[in-house]
């Protein structure tokens, strides 16, 4: 089956080329894609345009409204079939997929919702003059999308850009990218108009740099790594395209002396294996108040010991990494801690009857990591948490500062003054007090400070992004 969608239609890349699937449990390839090159992002472009200029443009936002909440419907109704594709591209535990599904509904329904309670205002001004500030959309906007969380990011930034009125083109990652084909073709037989939602697989260096290149965008959107991030913005900054740059994280979970220890626990170790540590906003860096360090380090250790890896049946708390490059990557960051003498507190089991050939990785704990060690500083996006002493207020919030990314932070303390100057010094998009989301729900702004990149996703904060201002100034005497 043609994985582009343009224009409505599923058609095959212009070159006739392909990429393999991999199952990253096996290694294998199970399936293709479509390679789209420059010349196939043109068509998408232009046939976002033309819906833009047309159908889709000229409907009401409580059309658009209503055509993304029978999308989230429909999503709910298939979310097995969907949760079956999402586990087998990406080797999640299937009751992980499941979950992830009813986040992708949940961005529909939420959006859907919105699309018409999003306005603008009516400005005083002088005597005799009418003033509007309305919301309009970009236009065309770009949509460049990772692999950790394929159909969540489809979800994340589809509808809102959507809802918001743009038409859009989607470069999903092609390491994975199958749960958006399905959800694409959920979109039309919800009523999306031809054009509204395009979608071309390809690589990143190929399909990836076209649309951010291309002319005739309006925005872009991008979630990557922070290195592509900075070439995605290179690139539309040539056209002064406005680019919101969702990228990378290091973010610290910091443990004072007078935490509920006991809560804290799980919530650690899951902020750092789930979806095999593959999250942007991981809990990645563990700061613990010396006074407490040796104890509550060896309680985590204990847990992580605890934590099994397997396949999508299996369904324990995390799959493989996604790639081989990955993967490398991975073992790499391990390699390097062991050989440079960093003690390797705890590390996880990989499940009997996993393949030799899958890209599992067995989560490790590693501590006291030294403060300017990569380990302590550079984002793994795998299962390995960094654990580090701080002596005090002061030393933690330099120590959960010190890295040059700034998505997430968690603070556990049960002092009230404590929580508050914490919550203001640090310097993370988002700051989970005695609780850790992990990114946090559909409602709550999420974006990063620093290299973690800019403009905010998720709740009404993603309609603003998807959308420009027009300030109508009429006189009428
Ligand atoms: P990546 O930057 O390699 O790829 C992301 C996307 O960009 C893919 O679709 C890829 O094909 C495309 N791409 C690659 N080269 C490109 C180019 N030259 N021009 C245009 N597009 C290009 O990232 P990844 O390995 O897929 O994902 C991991 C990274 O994403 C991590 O750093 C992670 O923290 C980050 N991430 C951030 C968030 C967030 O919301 N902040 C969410 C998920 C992942």
């Amino acid at each position: 089956m043609p994985t582009l969608l343009i224009d409505g239609k599923w058609v095959s890349a212009t070159g006739g080329q392909s990429i393999d699937v991999i199952n990253p449990c096996d290694a294998k390839a199970y399936a293709s894609l479509d390679r789209g090159t420059d010349a196939d992002v043109d068509l998408a472009v232009k046939a976002a345009r033309r819906a833009m200029d047309g159908a889709w443009g000229r409907l009401t936002a409580t059309e658009r409204g209503r055509i993304l909440v029978k999308a989230g419907e429909l999503i709910l109704k298939h979310g097995d079939a969907i949760a079956e594709i999402e586990a087998r591209d990406t080797g999640k535990p299937m009751s992980v997929a499941r979950a992830d599904v009813v986040a992708v509904a949940r961005y529909f329904e939420f959006y859907g919702g919105a699309a018409d309670k999003h306005h603008g205002e009516q400005l005083p001004y002088l005597s005799g003059y009418n003033v509007q500030v309305v919301r309009e959309p970009h236009g065309v906007a770009g949509l460049i999308i990772p692999w950790n969380y394929p159909a969540q990011m489809f979800g994340r930034t589809v509808a809102p850009a959507l809802a918001a009125g743009n038409a859009c083109v989607l470069k999903p990652s092609e390491d994975a990218c199958m749960s958006g084909l399905k959800l694409a073709e959920l979109m039309m037989e919800a009523g999306l108009p031809a054009g509204a939602l395009n979608l071309v697989t390809g690589y990143g260096y190929e399909a990836g740099a076209a649309l951010t290149s291309h002319p005739d965008i309006n925005y872009m959107s991008f979630t990557g790594s922070p290195e592509v991030g900075t070439m995605v913005q290179e690139a539309t900054a040539k056209n002064a395209v406005p680019c919101a740059l969702e990228l990378g994280g290091k973010s610290p979970q910091i443990v004072f002396e007078d935490a509920d220890l006991d809560k804290a626990l799980p919530i650690i170790v899951k902020a750092i294996t789930q979806n095999a540590g593959q999250t942007c906003s991981a809990g990645s860096r563990l700061l613990v108040h010396e006074s407490i360090y040796d104890t509550f380090v060896g309680r985590v250790a204990e847990a992580f010991k605890k934590v099994k890896v397997g396949t999508p049946e299996m369904d324990f708390d995390c799959g493989p990494i996604v790639n081989k490059k990955q993967f490398d990557r991975v073992n790499g960051f391990i390699d390097e801690a062991i050989k440079t003498g960093v003690p390797l507190l705890a590390q996880a089991t990989i499940a009997q009857g996993c393949s030799k050939d899958g890209y599992f990785v067995a989560p490790a704990l590693f501590g006291a990591v030294p403060r300017d060690h990569r380990l302590a500083c550079k984002e793994v996006f795998g299962p390995v948490l960094a654990a580090m002493p701080f002596k005090d207020e002061e030393d933690a919030v330099h120590l959960a500062n010190a890295t040059e990314y700034g998505l997430v932070s968690g603070v556990w303390t049960e002092n009230g003054g404590r929580q508050a100057r914490m919550a203001k010094r640090i310097q993370t998009g988002q700051v989970f007090i005695n609780c850790y989301g992990a990114g946090g729900g559909v409602e709550l702004p999420f974006g990063g400070m620093k290299r973690s990149g800019h403009g905010r996703e998720k709740g009404f904060m993603a309609l603003e992004e998807f959308s420009t201002i027009k300030t109508i100034v009429l006189h009428h005497g």
